[in-house]
């Protein structure tokens, strides 16, 4: 059992980024934002203009790759060969491109491999999709983060506002259900709470009620 690890799983917008940095702070432990590389890994697909159906080139690219994380206070910054695409990858595009190529089973193999990797290197909290059920099925502390998808896309559209950015709340919500559906039902490393997962229902919990109840049964051990 690696003791060193915190899983953090659940669909998006959910709050997980939020609660696991402030986790990872609080904990002192390094925030792997796993999401970052599923979009990171979209991003080089569509800027190399390979058609992702032609297995030999989509190999050939994830034997290339070159992806880093380096995480501080302010967040994680995603470097692809070097370039800082860290802002490039967190538009709404972007995050249905993630969903998409990672369904494909040769994105996932690479990004779980270097995932595990990353986890042997110290104490992290990982989040994701599949960390509690594949990429850390022996962590020994697992959270599953939920809220209603009406919830999700309300704050989503709420921070879109803050930012002085144009949102449509409708809009927003059908992106929500449509990548849990995706999400959900893919063959591969499906978004699902692990058995040994608690979950929690965040729709009526703010970041910090959240990060103080998974103290509490993390301590609880
Ligand atoms: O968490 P984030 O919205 O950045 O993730 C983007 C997409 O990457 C998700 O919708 C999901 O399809 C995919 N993903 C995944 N497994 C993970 C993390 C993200 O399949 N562990």
């Amino acid at each position: 059992m690696n003791s060193n690890i915190i899983t953090i799983d659940g669909p998006s917008g959910g709050g997980k980024s939020t609660v696991s940095q402030m986790l990872a702070t609080h904990l002192h432990y390094t925030y792997l934002d796993t999401g970052a590389m599923y979009r990171a890994v979209g991003i080089k697909i569509i800027r190399s203009k390979i058609d992702e159906n032609d297995q030999e080139a989509l190999n050939q690219l994830l034997t290339d790759i070159d992806l880093r994380l380096s995480t501080d206070d302010s967040g994680t910054k995603v470097f692809i060969d070097n370039d800082d695409v860290s802002q490039a990858i967190r538009t709404a595009e972007m995050g249905m491109v993630a969903s998409r190529v990672s369904a494909i089973p040769a994105v996932r193999r690479t990004l779980t491999t270097l995932q595990q990797e990353m986890g042997q290197q110290g104490k992290i909290v990982a989040e994701g999709r599949d960390m509690g059920t594949v990429v850390f099925p022996n962590a020994p502390h697992k959270f599953y983060l939920d809220a209603t998808a009406e919830e999700r896309a309300r704050r989503r559209h709420l921070q879109l506002q803050e930012k002085g950015e144009a949102s449509d709340y409708q809009n927003l919500l059908q992106q929500i259900i449509k990548r849990d559906h995706d999400d959900s039902s893919r063959d591969l490393a499906p978004l699902k709470a692990a058995d040994d997962a608690i979950i929690i229902d965040s729709s009526t919990m703010d970041a910090e009620a959240v990060v103080r109840f998974m103290l509490d049964r993390i301590n609880a051990c």
